[in-house]
């Protein structure tokens, strides 16, 4: 069985019709890209997974479970974590100190006490940051870091809750082609060592070919195609839709 399983899902704003009955799945250990023109429905879609928007028809299972009128912390809690198109963390605090507040909030535990509480779990969190490669720069704080840098602290504070699904929104945006390699090559690592289950939507289309095990093409709302990456380039409805050819 898949690990994701949407059927049937929708959702309208006023008379536009931003996802119009779209079905998929994802499997554990799958990269899934989820592509298609500006207003096609990705963000949309993206966020009625984890929860911030409320469909309006459809399901969305997780094994098996039912995560339509849940609220975004249930989902999160139950293993959907994502990550933003313009990195967040805080950068008051050092990079070892995102993570350790996000530890402290899969444990259950208020931010508000989280700086007694945090000690314990700096080895834990230097573990998440030697998984992305940040280990060494753990007690800088984030404000001094590159881009590409925050983009993986992130990345490390998204999988504190171990999750089984991670979604990103355009991870490569505003990244330099290397940062984006590295970023991708990383989150591929995950993937394929952790059985993580990966959706994103991203616009350069090299990162898409390179990186996606497989592919979902919407437009104006509907899924015209999906199939592996040599499978899309060469569709097409979505030569005709997706690259204006
Ligand atoms: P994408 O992420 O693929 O660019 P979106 O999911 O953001 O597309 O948008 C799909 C359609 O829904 C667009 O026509 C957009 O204008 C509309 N839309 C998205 N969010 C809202 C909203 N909060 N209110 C009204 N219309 C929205
Ligand atoms: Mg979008």
């Amino acid at each position: 069985m898949s690990l994701l399983q949407v059927k049937g899902l929708g959702k309208s704003f006023g008379g536009v019709r931003a996802v119009d009955g779209i079905d998929f799945e994802l499997a554990a250990g799958e990269l899934l890209a989820l592509i298609g023109p500006n207003g096609a429905g990705k963000s949309t879609t993206f966020n009625m997974v984890n929860g911030q928007l409320r469909c309006d028809s459809g399901s969305i299972r997780l094994e098996g479970r039912e995560l339509v009128g849940l609220r975004p912390r249930a989902i999160w809690r139950m293993g959907v974590s994502r990550t933003f198109q313009i990195a967040e963390t805080f950068a008051s605090l050092t990079v070892v100190e995102n993570v350790q507040m996000a530890l402290l909030s899969a444990d259950h535990k208020l931010y508000s006490l989280w700086r007694p509480a945090a000690a314990h779990r700096r080895d834990d969190a230097l573990r998440l940051l030697a998984q992305v490669g940040m280990a060494e720069q753990a007690d800088r704080p984030c404000s001094v870091l590159a881009y590409g840098d925050v983009k993986r602290v992130e990345l490390a504070i998204a999988m504190a809750n171990e999750p089984k699904l991670l979604l990103m929104d355009e991870p490569t945006a505003g990244m330099a082609p290397r940062e984006r390699n590295e970023l991708m090559a990383l989150t591929k690592r995950l993937v394929v060592e952790r059985g993580l289950a990966v959706l994103f939507t991203e616009h350069s289309m090299d990162v898409v070919f390179a990186y996606a095990d497989r592919l979902i093409v919407l437009a104006r709302g509907r899924l015209i195609a999906q199939g592996r990456p040599a499978e899309i380039r060469d569709h097409p409805k979505v030569q005709e839709v997706y690259f204006g050819t």
